[in-house]
């Protein structure tokens, strides 16, 4: 029996009517939510994120701010950008789209970044936070994908509460921004977590520790790399990857994901397609971390993310 595709869509319209409802409480309370994004060169893919990104803050009825800077921006100048927006009571939280061109370092940028606006929490406290099982902010995408999980499991009758318990989780790819955040909250519900990444593959094991994963998530950023063959019977997987891909013949470009949905779809109990898979819900999650970032502004010292 071919997999179910788990419908992101459907998924993200849910989650959007939740952020649509604070943000209406929050503006109630005389307080918008602001979102900034920070890009540095001109990164086809980060370019249209923040175009996306752009649409559905104002339709939520947040702020949006875009900050740009060309590919050859000194880090000082990125740092200063930063700085200011920290500083503009205006902006609840700031998203640094990547990647960043050489001569800027990520992790300078990271430890510039005011901790109460660090919605990716990629601030070594909100990291740290995140890791010791205690997150301030959950970064979108690893949020998305366990949401996404967590919403199918329970479509199934299961308990997403136990049913991770003793599985195998595999994580394809270890990145700051979503490999290694998903690691925590892997953790968090009870998987055996295996990180795979580009050693892995080059060390042709690759395979070998896909096909024992119960659950499999990939975010490597390499158009299908799993295939169906790679894949256990009966395993749910999860697609993070957008790679945009471009067809000669009519030179439009068109995304892809990290996964052969088409072979996999053959063996796997469940998959997420890429358009229409964790993308969108990875949109709403940004302005959910938003409001949230709005409120802890606002003093609300009890209030928690979306998706642990
Ligand atoms: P990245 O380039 O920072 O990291 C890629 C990771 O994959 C690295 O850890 C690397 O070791 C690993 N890797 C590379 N080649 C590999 C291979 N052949 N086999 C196994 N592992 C390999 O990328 P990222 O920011 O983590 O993003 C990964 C993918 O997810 C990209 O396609 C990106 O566009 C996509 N993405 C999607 C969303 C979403 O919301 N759906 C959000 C962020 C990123």
């Amino acid at each position: 029996m071919p997999a179910h595709m788990i419908d992101g869509e459907s998924l993200a319209a849910e989650l959007r009517e939740r952020v649509e409802r604070e943000t209406a409480e929050l503006e109630a309370s005389g307080v918008i939510p602001g979102l900034a994004t920070v890009l540095v060169g001109d990164d086809y893919a980060s370019e249209a994120y923040e175009r996306r990104v752009k649409r559905l803050a104002e339709e939520l009825g947040c702020r949006y701010v875009s900050e740009r800077l060309p590919a050859d921006a000194e880090e000082a100048e990125a740092l200063a950008v930063v700085g200011k927006l920290n500083a503009d009571p205006r902006v609840s939280g700031i998203l640094i789209l990547r990647p960043l061109p050489r001569q800027v370092n990520e992790g300078h940028v990271y430890r510039t970044l005011d901790p109460l606006k660090d919605i990716e929490a990629i601030h070594p406290d909100n990291a740290g936070l995140l890791a010791l099982g205690q997150p301030r902010f959950v970064p979108s995408t690893p949020s998305s994908m366990f949401w996404m999980l967590d919403r199918y499991v329970e479509s199934t009758g299961r308990d997403p509460k136990t049913f991770y318990n003793g599985l195998d989780l595999v994580l394809v790819g270890r990145s700051n921004n979503v490999g290694k955040p998903a690691l925590w909250l892997g953790l968090a519900r009870n998987a055996t977590v295996i990180s795979a990444h580009h050693y892995t593959a080059q060390a042709g094991r690759l395979e070998q520790h896909t096909r024992e994963a119960d659950i499999l998530v990939v975010a490597a950023g390499v158009p299908r790399l799993v295939t169906g063959e790679m894949v256990k019977p009966g395993a749910i997987v999860i697609d993070v990857g957008i790679n945009p891909l471009k067809d000669e013949a009519t030179g439009k470009v068109r995304m892809v994901g990290d996964v052969d949905t088409e072979s996999v779809a053959e063996v796997a109990e469940a998959v997420s397609p890429v358009p229409g898979g964790v993308g969108p819900i990875t949109d709403v999650t940004l302005l959910a971390n938003t409001v949230l970032a709005a409120k802890l502004q606002r003093g609300d010292a009890a209030v928690r993310g979306f998706s642990l």
